[in-house]
Order: C-alpha cells, then structure tokens, then sequence
C-alpha cells in the first residue's frame, strides 16, 4: 500500500497486487478532510488512515462511498462520528451484497482443513479464492457502518473554495456507482467504474450504461484518474477500459450466436491484449452479463457467487494460467 500527492489536495491511496479486495482510497485534504472509501478490512483501513494522517491533521469528517462493494465500504466503521456519503441506493444495498458474515464464515471455512477438503471438492472456486483472500485479509471485528447522508443524482461540496462534485453514475458495474469530481484539481475518483490494468468485475448494470459513464469521465477532461483498483492514470485508462468492455461484448456476441453457453465462450475468447491484466479469468462475469443482455434479463438479476468463482476457476484451468481472483 502507498500514498500518493496526485493535485495541490488531492492524494490516493493504492493497494498495489490489484487482485479483488485490493481496492484504492482517496482524501481531500480541504475543510476537515474528505475520505473517498475505505479500504477491505480493518488492518487495511487502519493502514489508510495511518498514512492519510501524514498530511491531515485529524480524522476527516466526511467519508464517501462510492458504491456498496465490501472492498469500498469496510472501513467506515473506523470513522466515528463522520457523516458518510453515499448514492440514496447504498444502506439497503450493502446488507445484502456486504454482509461481513458470509465472508467470514468463508474464511473460517477454508482456514480449517476438513472444511477445506469438503469446499475444494464442492466448489474449488471458492476455495481458491478464500485462500488466496486469507494471504492479505481478516475480516472479523468488521460490522457495516451504513452511509448517513444519501443523494440521488448529484451531490455538491464545497470546502472551502474548492468543489466536489459526487455524480450517480449507476447501475453500471454496481447500483450505487458514483464518481467524485474535484474541477479545480482536474481529478475524478472513479471508484469501479474504473478498473486499471486489471480485469474488470461487473456486477449489476448494463453495458450501455457503463459506456455513457466512460464517456462522462472523458468529458470532464481530468488530468489524474484514481481507479476503483489499478495505478493511477490519465484518460487513456478510460480510453482502454471501454476498448476491453466492446471486445468483450462483440466477441460474447459471436459465441452467444453460435450456441455457446457463456462458460464455454469464456473459454474460447482470446484474452488478447488484455492478456496481461491482473485476474484475466474474471473475464467470465463480463462475458456472462454481456449474455444477461442479449436475453434481455433484467440488469439487477443476482448472481450466484459460488458458481461464479467456480466458473472464473474454470476459465483459467482452460487456459493453463494461475488461477488468480
Ligand atoms: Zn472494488
């Protein structure tokens, strides 16, 4: 984990291995402080705070969320006393996909050996990805601190002189997807709707929407672009980012007309120049909303998170690379 100065106020905070969970922060150092998430686990919050506090003279008063993703939101609890902003859609939203119960008994399952053989047999994705989670990440002592301060499309700041602009964005990698603007500083915090250099993991929304929001972002013309996961970047992230969403779609497109289920078509699609992103397997859940569209099934259908785990597993023992989430 390391902090960066990005504008005159602006830092990040990035999480460097950019496999899931490795989510980024951001601070506004202006009029009390403004915290952008809040990092997975309790030791990486603490880690944040440790080093935000390098540049800030207190606890910031103000925390936002930029979607309802445990990987964002685990942290808040730390911040007492702050008032948490997030899109109207996100309480309701982070007790059913942000429930710390699930994912600690999932790590308490694979921390104990028999659980452990019984879980590889049922569902190795899973297993795989709890290993791989207990190398970085505890997620007892967690409970949901639930944002207190809710918007719909847009919500302004103003510290001190300099604006903040919190624009909804959403559903398109998440419901609650919302991007923070700072025009003076020329810097968008993207949350997920912005991954770098690693594959991205869409959840509820559709493509279109996620293109419009790209293109948004582009819009807005900042010089610096702190990704939900990934290094930081300029417009090209963004640039790249819808390349890989369209290659995704197009090619889903040609196995969904061929009769290919889409585990099978996650198989066969080239990972092409995105072979060297972290976590190219996790091109199965792009694949596999692209197909949600051409069904037409609606944008927030649930998923089913052990299947899904099993099935990026899959894709990556197809491919003979490291299974990797
Ligand atoms: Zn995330």
């Amino acid at each position: 984990m390391k902090m960066t100065q990005i504008s005159d106020n602006c830092y990040a905070v990035l999480n460097e291995k950019n496999r899931v969970c490795d989510a980024n922060s951001g601070l506004i150092n202006r009029a009390g402080g403004v915290v952008i998430d809040t990092q997975s686990d309790l030791a990486h919050a603490r880690q944040m705070i440790e080093m935000f506090s390098k540049v800030w003279p207190a606890m910031p008063q103000r925390v936002i969320n930029t979607h309802e993703d445990a990987d964002h939101v685990w942290g808040n609890q730390l911040f007492e006393g702050a008032e948490i902003i997030a899109h109207r859609s996100v309480p309701e939203r982070m007790k059913q996909v942000a429930d710390p119960k699930e994912f600690q008994k999932m790590l308490h399952g694979v921390g104990s050996l028999l659980k452990r053989v019984v879980l590889k047999m049922l569902h190795p994705g899973i297993e795989a990805a709890g290993e791989q989670l207990l190398e970085d990440y505890n997620f007892d002592g967690i409970e949901l601190a639930l944002p207190t301060t809710l918007f719909d499309t847009r919500y302004e700041l103003d510290l001190d002189g300099t604006e903040v602009h919190l624009i909804y964005v959403g559903p398109c990698h998440q419901v609650g997807d919302t991007i923070i603007h700072v025009p003076k500083e020329r810097v968008v915090f993207a949350g997920d709707v912005l991954f770098r250099q690693c594959t991205p993991m869409g959840w509820t929304g559709s493509f279109e929407k996620w293109f419009q929001c790209l293109d948004l972002i582009s819009e807005l013309d900042p010089d610096v672009i702190v990704p939900g996961h990934g290094p930081l970047c300029g417009i090209e992230g963004v640039t790249e980012m819808k390349a890989y969403l369209q290659y995704i779609r197009d090619e889903s497109k040609r196995c969904f007309d061929a009769g290919l289920t889409s585990l099978e078509a996650a198989k066969r699609i080239e990972f092409g120049p995105y072979a060297e992103w972290r976590a190219p397997a996790r091109l199965y859940m792009n694949v596999e909303r692209a197909y949600r569209e051409f069904r037409n099934e609606p944008p927030d259908a649930s998923w089913d998170s052990p299947a899904t785990f099993d099935a990026i597993y899959r894709v990556a023992k197809a491919k003979g690379i490291e299974v990797e989430f």
